[in-house]
């Protein structure tokens, strides 16, 4: 069994000014974080088919299992106000000293619900991924991410 982990490492100068856009609202979403208690603001922004951005940020709470990540606020704010729609791509960022620059990736449960994501639409989800430098991560779908995620075949966890 072939395993492919394809990312890209970019220079933000060489993105497009969609993608630019997209990071830069996924930075302000950033801003309005609620996070406390890790002190690692993140923002995400979910541009679907038609062109609609749904921003979504990490909200913590002091029972800690309680709060939830920033880019599955909103992805899951995506399904829940516009379900018929695609998503299309997703720009994920911290501005935390607490993330790793030019490395910056999502949790575990984050990948699973992105390629979760990608297997209801049944099309890949571009996803940019950013700190504090001007290096962005660019895979082409979520399966790069998270190469042994849950899938279902015939009905069955796999
Ligand atoms: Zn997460």
């Amino acid at each position: 069994m072939a395993v492919t982990c394809e990312v890209a490492l970019i220079n933000s100068q060489n993105l497009s000014k969609g993608e630019v856009e997209l990071l830069g609202k996924a930075h302000e979403a950033a801003a309005n974080a609620y996070a406390p208690y890790s002190g690692f603001q993140v923002g995400a922004a979910v541009r679907l088919k038609s062109g609609t951005v749904v921003l979504g940020n990490n909200q913590e709470n002091i029972a800690y299992p309680s709060g939830l990540c920033g880019e599955r606020v909103a992805v899951f704010a995506a399904g829940a106000q516009f379900p018929e729609e695609e998503i299309e791509s997703i720009a994920i960022v911290s501005p935390s000293p607490l993330a790793v620059p030019d490395a910056f990736m999502p949790c575990g449960s984050c990948r699973q619900v992105l390629r979760e994501a990608e297997l209801r639409q049944k099309t890949p989800i571009k996803i940019y991924l950013q700190a504090r430098d001007e290096v962005v991560m660019v895979s082409k779908s979520a399966s790069n991410l998270l190469p042994f995620s849950f899938t279902i075949q015939n009905g069955v966890f796999k």
